[in-house]
């Protein structure tokens, strides 16, 4: 029997499995290798790790989580979730049944991208979703921002830290004239038509053109597009969720506690503010909560 169960082993799954294999506790983390990342050459805002790749990130953290000898890191994916405290059991795509005491949830996102040619080749690269992430890079040029929900309205003002030419996409959304004109007054342009076609040359976008043809030159485009759990082991347990912006994440209280005891879920699946310092600091949360709950 295991003490915990972590599914998912990327920036908020290892991030747990090093605190509690500090703690000698037995830890068995289940990871498929798809950090929600990926995409991106180089990470950035994260303090020490600066620039780099997150593969060369995610490697480092595995080879020195794997060094504690109560960690397992197991390649492998879970696919079903039963049981209590106590008593809980994982079982993964190749069969194997594992018990564990307490689970750790930390499977994150999936973004799912809209059927916009040139979207999904440019994701991460000068398609993207955080100016904190990759906005330094391409500050003072010209960026745009795909409209996805009310929260998008909040983009420009933020973005003015880096330019001051942001164009707003509004994708065959309305907005109400209060909106349009306070985004004119801050000098934002704003666009109604659908976007229709990514220009783009490996992934390093040019233009953005709308269903009626119009091109408009771009250096960087930020899009939030809807998201889903990366897995269904939450709706197995029946845990209580919460809508976001953009998708759905599982509700947590206190110390990344689920809806149901000796559950945590951390990193992107459980908050709307996603990176990967939040992820780690949520992965450590959820790791104190599973030890604190163990030691009672
Ligand atoms: C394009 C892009 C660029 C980004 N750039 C930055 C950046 O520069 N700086 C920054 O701070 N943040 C960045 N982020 C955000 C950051 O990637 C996320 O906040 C972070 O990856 C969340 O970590 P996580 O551990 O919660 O989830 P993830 O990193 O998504 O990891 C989830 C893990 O769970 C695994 N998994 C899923 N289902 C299962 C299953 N059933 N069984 C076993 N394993 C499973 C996956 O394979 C994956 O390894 C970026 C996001 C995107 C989309």
């Amino acid at each position: 029997m295991q003490d915990v169960i972590i599914v998912g082993g990327s920036f908020a799954g290892l991030t747990a499995a090093m605190q509690l294999g500090r703690a000698r506790r037995k830890v068995t983390v289940l990871d498929t290798g798809l950090n929600r990342n990926r995409y991106a050459e180089h990470a950035h805002n994260i303090l020490g790790q600066d620039g780099t790749p997150p593969h060369d990130m995610l490697r480092v953290a595995r080879a020195q989580v794997g060094q504690y000898p109560t960690v397992d890191l197991v390649a492998g994916k879970a696919v079903t979730v039963a049981g209590e405290p106590d008593n809980f059991t994982v079982t993964t795509e190749a069969g194997e049944t594992i018990a564990g005491r307490r689970l750790i949830l930390s499977y994150g996102i999936v973004d799912e991208f809209p059927a916009i040619p040139g979207f999904a080749e440019s994701w991460g690269r000068t398609v993207i979703h955080c100016p904190f992430c990759h906005g330094y890079e391409v500050a003072g040029t010209r960026w745009g921002l795909v409209y996805s929900s009310p929260m998008s309205l909040h983009g420009p003002v933020l973005y003015a830290n880096w330019t001051d030419d942001i164009t707003l996409f509004l994708d065959g959304h309305d907005i109400i004239d209060e909106e349009r004109h306070k985004l004119g007054k801050r000098g934002v342009k704003l666009v109604d038509g659908k976007l229709a076609t990514i220009r783009h040359s490996e992934g390093k976008i040019s233009a953005v053109v709308t269903e009626d043809g119009t091109e408009y030159g771009l250096e960087a485009l930020y899009a939030h597009p809807r998201n889903r759990p990366s897995a269904d082991l939450h709706a197995q347990l029946g845990l209580e969720m919460k809508d976001t912006p953009t998708g759905t994440m599982v509700q947590v209280g206190d110390m990344q506690a689920t809806s149901r005891p000796g559950i945590y879920a951390c990193g992107d699946l459980s908050t709307g503010m996603h990176s990967v310092t939040f992820a780690s600091n949520s992965g450590s949360l959820a790791a104190m909560g599973a030890l604190q709950s163990m030691m009672v």
